[in-house]
C-alpha cells in the first residue's frame, strides 16, 4: 500500500519549492494529482505559491470543519493517482488520519508539506498528528543567521519580536507581521530570555 510522507519544516526551508518540483515530475510523468491546501492558509488565495517565484494552481481547499470522507472530497481522492497537500500543518488531526486512510486502504500516495512548530515553538496540531502517523518524515532545512540550523519561526510584529496572540496570522496580509527562520539558541537568548528574566540566573 501507499505512504503519508510529510516534509516538514521552518519558514523559508524550501518546502513549497520542494511540493512545486514534486508536482512538475508528478505531471510530467502523466500522474493524476490533486493538489489542496486547508483554506486557512489564505496566501495566494487558490494559488500554491514559493518565494523564489514558481507557482500552481490547487484544485480545491479544504475546509477545517470538513470530513475528507465526504463525497464532495472522496470522489476527487479516490480518482487521483497522488494526493499532494500544502500548509499541512493547519489540517485538523482527522484530516491527517483520513489522509493516513486513504495511503493504506485506497493505495494513494500522500505527499504533504508544512511547518513543524509555531511562533511560540509548539507543534501545530496538524503537525503533531503528522508526526505521529506519516509514514516518512523528510525535514527540509535552513540555516539562521548565525550559521547554525533553524528549527524555529520567530514573529516580528512592526520589526519586534513577539511571544504572544494568536497561533496564526498569515504574513504579508495587509499587517507588519513577519516570520524569521532561527536556530534555539538565537530564539532563546534574542527572543525568550528579555521576557524571562528568572533564566538569566542559569546563563553561563
Ligand atoms: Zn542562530
Amino acid at each position: 500500500m501507499a505512504n503519508l510522507i510529510y516534509y516538514y519544516g521552518t519558514m523559508e526551508a524550501g518546502k513549497t519549492t520542494k511540493l512545486l518540483m514534486d508536482h512538475y515530475n508528478y505531471l510530467k510523468n502523466k500522474k493524476q494529482v490533486i493538489l489542496t491546501k486547508p483554506s486557512i492558509d489564505t496566501k495566494g488565495s487558490n494559488k500554491v505559491v514559493s518565494r523564489i517565484g514558481n507557482q500552481a494552481i490547487v484544485d480545491f481547499t479544504i475546509n477545517p470543519n470538513k470530513s475528507l470522507l465526504d463525497d464532495d472530497y472522496l470522489e476527487k481522492f479516490l480518482n487521483s493517482d497522488v494526493i499532494m497537500v500544502d500548509e499541512a500543518q493547519f489540517l485538523s488531526p482527522k484530516q491527517v488520519s483520513e489522509f493516513w486512510y486513504l495511503a493504506h486502504l485506497a493505495n494513494i500516495p500522500v505527499a504533504s508539506y508544512g511547518l513543524k512548530v509555531n511562533f511560540l515553538g509548539h507543534l501545530f496540531e496538524g503537525s503533531a498528528e503528522l508526526f505521529a502517523k506519516a509514514d516518512e518524515l523528510r525535514e527540509l532545512t535552513i540555516n539562521c543567521e548565525c550559521g547554525k540550523l533553524a528549527s524555529q519561526n520567530v514573529r516580528l510584529v512592526n520589526g519586534h519580536y513577539c511571544f504572544d496572540g494568536p497561533e496564526v496570522i498569515i504574513d504579508g496580509e495587509n499587517n507588519d507581521v513577519k516570520y524569521i527562520p532561527m536556530c534555539n539558541d538565537c530564539m532563546i537568548n534574542k527572543v525568550i530570555l528579555p521576557n524571562h528574566p528568572e533564566l538569566k540566573r542559569i546563563k553561563k
